[in-house]
């Protein structure tokens, strides 16, 4: 287990990098990832950085289906309150000892997390510089555990699912990649490749369904859980419900894979993101004043659900 209070440092470069995967390969990055034209060679030693069970089902089963010696790598000091990351975590180790994969269970490093995310409370998920912090911190910590343990290559769930912004996560990883490179003079490459498609998204329902995976209500932090109450709240809707069998809204487990596969199309999360980003710029600097204005504008926009129970969930 890496000290991760070493490795992770309490800054954030905060920068978003757009991935241009045609041009890539003429430069010099190219030695710090893998992509699809020139994947991983079988039987690499893949660190695969997980944030959850349901999002790390069909990432996993593809890995191993390719003849990958790969490792589940659980390092997520985000995830708030402690119960709510005992969860995600124990449901994770599960699903990783069916299939004979190690897990290492690294360690709850929140008090870094909350100090490297000071001054980033109010952005928005997905649309502000705090959820590229997050994932900074999570990469860097996978990239050097990869390095200390002779992996080729990392990647992490982050990048499946399409709440998250790809090109957020994708640059977190290389930027990882890249730093651990140039300070030792080898390491393992990211891996890049195209984890959000049709069919990954449906396969991971479908797992997620089959092995009734505990249904998260939100993002993960203390900050994505206050934004998710806040919207609730102003609609009326019951707060998000931490553990037990009955979840705030919807199902605690998962149970309909094609409904929630509907509800992460392509279409349906552009068209949130769209919105949201136009209302997030349009607000201007965000503080405790306005902050509710902002909500309303991004989660309301958001059509999960919207079609059958006419209220819109939050997003994870
Ligand atoms: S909303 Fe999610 S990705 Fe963003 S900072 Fe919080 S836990 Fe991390």
């Amino acid at each position: 287990m890496p000290s991760s209070r070493n490795l992770a440092k309490p800054y954030s470069r905060g920068t978003r990098i757009e991935i241009v995967y045609e041009d890539s390969a003429k430069t010099e990055e190219k030695k710090h990832y893998f992509d699809e034209s020139s994947p991983p060679p079988k039987d690499s030693k893949i660190l695969l950085h997980s944030c959850c069970a349901p999002c790390s089902g069909a990432m996993f089963e593809e890995m191993l289906h390719r003849g990958y010696d790969v490792t589940i790598f659980f390092y997520n000091p985000n995830i708030h309150p402690r119960r709510e990351y005992e969860i995600r975590k124990s449901e994770n180790k599960r699903y990783a000892e069916k299939h004979g994969v190690p897990f290492v269970d690294c360690d709850y490093d929140a008090r870094s997390w909350f100090q490297r995310m000071r001054g980033l409370e109010h952005d928005p998920e997905r649309i502000g510089k705090r959820c590229v912090a997050c994932f900074d911190m999570r990469m860097e910590v996978t990239a050097a555990y990869a390095l200390k343990h002779g992996f080729d290559a990392f990647t992490t769930t982050n990048a499946t699912s399409r709440w998250k912004d790809e090109s957020q996560v994708n640059g977190s990883g290389l930027r990882a990649a890249r730093d651990v490179m140039i300070e030792h003079k080898k390491g393992p490459r990211f891996w890049l490749n195209k984890w959000q498609t049709d069919a990954f998204t449906k396969r991971k329902y479908e797992i997620s369904a089959e092995e009734k995976f505990y249904k998260q209500e939100y993002c993960g932090c203390s900050y994505s859980l206050r934004d998710s109450n806040t919207w609730r709240k102003l609609n009326g809707i019951p707060a998000v419900k931490i553990g037990g069998d009955v979840a705030g809204l919807g199902t605690r487990y998962f149970e309909d894979a094609k409904t929630d596969a509907e509800e992460e199309s392509q279409e349906v999360v552009d068209s949130f993101f769209e919105a949201a980003r136009r209302n997030f710029k349009s607000a201007g600097k965000v503080n405790d004043g306005i902050v509710s204005d902002i909500l309303t504008d991004v989660y309301g926009n958001r059509k999960k659900n919207a079609s059958e129970k006419k209220i819109a969930l939050n997003n994870w």
